[in-house]
């Protein structure tokens, strides 16, 4: 006899989802799930009622055999057996260690969302980041030249800003902020791939490279510390841009003198990412060791493009914990005021920029 399900159908196929993002399943899969919950969303209560007890479910778009076998379970009130394999197989915390540090963990500066390369809703992600007991999530979809992740325009962040300040009236005194980033492309020179006016509008930006990786050591150095120098800069992304493991295969770490990197981070106060994602683990233990030893200030980020993998910062906080860095020196850490104070604290204009 299966066990008692009370939360209902939407709540089960959202788990199911983030369950199998959470464990790496391949996007396909997930898929499934996330478009019957769709489907779900808006019928009535009736409906739902009257397809389950016609047997009609999978006339509805979005709904195949293997999500309506959950929608009937949970209606019913039966915990769904493909839930209850998932909650057995992915539920586990992800690793040993960290697990003080993560408790301390407020928020997140670093994920995507479909109206770039992510595979969910804005919504969605900031809900299941709410429900993870983050107190904020930054949104950082891709800038304009990185067309293959379909990078936003100036006119499309525009319009991003709008759905962010919805979604944020939405979860209205909920005490979660969804908050105006972006994940901006460090060009070859160095500059930011996006129009200081529009970075200005923003409350957190990360600066990553994404192209011409392998270009050497003097001039990645060069185009590094010259983003990181940018005043609109709050945290570099990813730094080496290696891949350890996954299905888009490995790639070495690009080249360039760390210490003049690092130095140039604190000395700004720009926050060396530890990026979460199992494939990067960047920045490699050597090079986290020596921003540590330099002084710098980390943001623990999970770099989610699905909403399972906000729960990656469990990896990023075992290796934090590892190299033994000080939660006090984790920007992620902090209550989100002094955030964005510190996110805001050189932009062109503020009070600790003119001094
Ligand atoms: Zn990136
Ligand atoms: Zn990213």
């Amino acid at each position: 006899m299966s066990a008692l399900y009370s939360a209902g159908p939407v709540a089960a196929l959202r788990r199911i989802a983030f369950l199998l993002e959470r464990g790496r399943e391949d996007s396909y899969k997930v898929k499934a799930f996330r478009s019957a919950t769709a489907t779900l969303l808006p019928l009535s209560a009736a409906d739902l009622a009257a397809h389950v007890a016609n047997g009609t479910l999978t006339t509805l778009p979005g709904i195949g055999a293997s999500t309506a076998k959950v929608i009937v379970q949970a209606v019913q009130g039966e915990m769904p057996d493909r839930l209850a394999d998932l909650e057995e197989k992915y539920a586990a915390p992800m690793v040993a260690g960290g697990r003080d540090l993560l408790a301390l963990v407020r928020g997140d500066l670093h994920s995507h969302s479909d109206w770039s390369d992510g595979g969910s809703p804005i919504e969605e992600m900031a809900m299941t980041a709410m429900e993870l007991g983050r107190e904020y999530l930054v949104l950082t979809d891709h800038s304009p030249r990185l067309t293959i992740a379909h990078g936003l325009s100036a006119e499309r962040l525009t319009r991003q800003l709008d759905v962010v300040d919805a979604v944020n009236a939405h979860l209205g005194s909920s005490g979660f902020r969804l908050l105006r980033g972006i994940e901006v492309d460090i060009l070859d020179n160095g500059a930011l791939d996006q129009t200081d006016t529009m970075l200005a509008q923003l409350e957190v930006r990360v600066a990553s490279v994404h192209s011409k990786l392998a270009m050497d050591a003097d001039a990645m150095t060069r185009r590094m510390v010259a983003a990181v120098r940018n005043p609109f800069t709050n945290v570099l992304g990813h730094c080496t841009g290696r891949l350890v493991t996954g299905n888009r295969g490995t790639r070495p770490q690009s080249r360039f003198d760390a210490r003049a990197v690092f130095e140039a981070c604190a000395e700004e106060g720009v926050a060396v990412e530890i990026n979460s994602r199992p494939e990067r683990r960047d920045p490699p233990t050597r090079l986290l060791e020596l921003a540590r030893d330099i002084g710098c200030v980390f943001s623990i980020d999970s770099d989610a493009h699905a909403p399972g993998q906000l729960d990656f910062l469990a990896y990023g906080c075992e290796r934090a914990e590892q190299a033994g860095i000080d939660p006090e020196r984790i920007v992620t850490t902090w209550p989100v005021d002094r955030l964005l104070a510190w996110a805001a604290a050189r932009l062109p204009g503020s009070a600790a920029a003119n001094k």
